[in-house]
This record gives structure tokens, C-alpha cells and sequence, in this order.
């Protein structure tokens, strides 16, 4: 089993820190800055093993050099020439092994067409490092991809298992809170959800990870096929939407609105 720590950056970044317990061999996923996993590598005497990347964006990317100056190390990320120092490139179904666990690959084009994410089939509960394709309340914006394609890419996560702890790369949930109360102003879980991730923030915590079973029950873009969804998406765009689909699409654009 691995510990996963985030290690923040810029205003409200993640860069998730994976160590392999008892050891000092770590891993980090998306490191848009260098300086604060260098600075976290150095205060608990651990030696970067890997970086993973999830996609293209410049604060997910931005530090690799910095810590491939440091020492070399394997770098994988999405099949795209574009960004630098990959060294293996991964598509769908590709198996890695990181300290000793092994990941998967799952294309989940969509915030950009490049994107994928990793998830972990361990003996422990699946871990998912999603980028920004999924955050806790909410998704990507569409950048590049379609909302088709977006959601087909989150399709693929409701397929996990309910345990997967997810691991979303920015601290968006309370405002994406607020989005998905005002899409589904019924549901309970959300109105839980909402003072728990308050009292965390007003702590001065992560409302990260969550697991899939929460996701499930809060996150609007992954409930497109719920009734409260469908009428208040509807009734939003005085439209009469009935496909799945075209409800997430609907509540993207209201959510690019709001
Ligand atoms: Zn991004
Ligand atoms: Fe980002």
C-alpha cells in the first residue's frame, strides 16, 4: 500500500506525493512547479523516483526540468510529442509499475484531448490520479475535447469500484459545491458534503481525495442520468433534454456560466 500526501502549489494545485512506506523511494504526479516537491523531498529525506504527468497544461508540467536537473528519472505521460522529457509514452491499457505497484492507463480525452489518468490495481483500494478531467463536485472544462468525449471519459471512472480513492489535481470542491447545490438543491449528500468541506478548509486542509461512492452521490457531471439532474438542467434551458449526453453537456455549459 502506498501513502499519498499533496504537496500544494500555486493558488490551488496539487501535486500528489506517492511513497512506498518504510522506504524513501517516492513518486509525484503533475508537478507544476518544482520548487515545493523539492523542498518536501529534502524535509523528509526521500529520493523522487518517477513523475507521472496527466496532461499537457503548463501547471501540471511546469516543474518537471527543474527536477529532471536534480537527477534523472522516468518521466510518463500522455502520447503527445508536444511535451517535453516524456520518455514513455502511454496509451489506454498500458500497464507501469511504480514503486513496485502497478497503474493503468485510461484515455480520458476531453479537458484536453491528450489527457489520461492512472489508476492503481493494488492489493489495497484502487488509487486514481484523474489530472483535471474529474474534481471533487464538478469536471474539466472542455478546452479541447467534446462533451461527448468528456462524457465518455468520466463513463470509464463509473465503471470503477466503488472504494477508488480519487485524487483530482486542484482545490475546487467548495465552489463546486455551491454549482451542484444549485442543480440539485434536494440532494442531502451535497448539503453533508458542503459543512464537512467547510470545516476542512477552514482548517486549512485538502478536501482531497474523495472516493468514487461520494462521487457518486454529489457530483453532477457524473449524474447525468439521474432524474433531479435531467428536469433542473432542463427547466434551466427551458429545453426538454433526455439523453444523458446532452444533460451533461447542458450542465457544463450552465457550470461555464454560473
Ligand atoms: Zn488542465
Ligand atoms: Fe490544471
Amino acid at each position: 500500500m502506498l501513502t499519498v500526501t499533496p504537496i500544494p502549489a500555486f493558488n490551488d494545485n496539487y501535486i500528489w506525493l506517492l511513497q512506498r512506506p518504510e522506504t524513501q523511494r517516492a513518486v509525484v504526479v503533475d508537478p507544476g512547479q518544482s520548487e515545493p516537491v523539492m523542498t518536501y523531498l529534502k524535509k523528509h529525506g526521500l529520493t523522487l523516483e518517477a513523475i507521472l504527468i496527466t496532461h499537457h497544461h503548463h501547471d501540471h508540467i511546469g516543474g518537471v526540468e527543474k527536477l529532471l536537473a536534480e537527477g534523472k528519472v522516468p518521466v510518463y505521460g500522455p502520447n503527445n510529442s508536444a511535451i517535453p522529457h516524456i520518455d514513455t509514452p502511454l496509451t489506454e491499457g498500458d500497464k507501469i509499475s511504480i514503486l513496485d505497484e502497478t497503474f493503468a492507463v485510461l484515455e480520458v480525452p476531453g479537458h484536453t484531448l491528450d489527457h489520461i489518468a492512472y489508476i492503481s490495481h493494488g492489493s489495497s483500494k484502487p488509487l486514481l490520479f484523474c489530472g483535471d478531467s474529474l474534481f471533487s463536485c464538478g469536471c474539466g472544462r472542455l478546452f479541447e475535447g467534446s462533451a461527448e468525449q468528456m462524457y465518455a471519459s468520466l463513463q470509464k471512472y463509473t465503471l470503477l469500484t466503488e472504494d477508488t480513492v480519487i485524487y483530482p489535481t486542484h482545490e475546487y470542491t467548495l465552489a463546486n459545491v455551491d454549482f451542484a447545490l444549485a442543480v440539485e438543491p434536494d440532494n442531502q449528500h451535497l448539503h453533508t458534503y458542503q459543512v464537512k468541506c467547510q470545516q476542512l478548509r477552514d482548517n486549512g486542509q485538502a478536501t482531497l481525495p474523495t472516493t468514487l461512492k461520494e462521487q457518486l452521490a454529489i457530483n453532477p457531471f457524473l449524474r447525468s442520468d439521474k432524474d433531479s439532474i435531467k428536469n433542473n438542467v432542463s427547466k434551466h434551458f427551458q429545453l426538454s433534454l433526455n439523453r444523458p449526453v446532452d444533460v451533461f453537456r447542458h450542465t457544463r455549459l450552465w457550470k461555464d456560466q454560473f
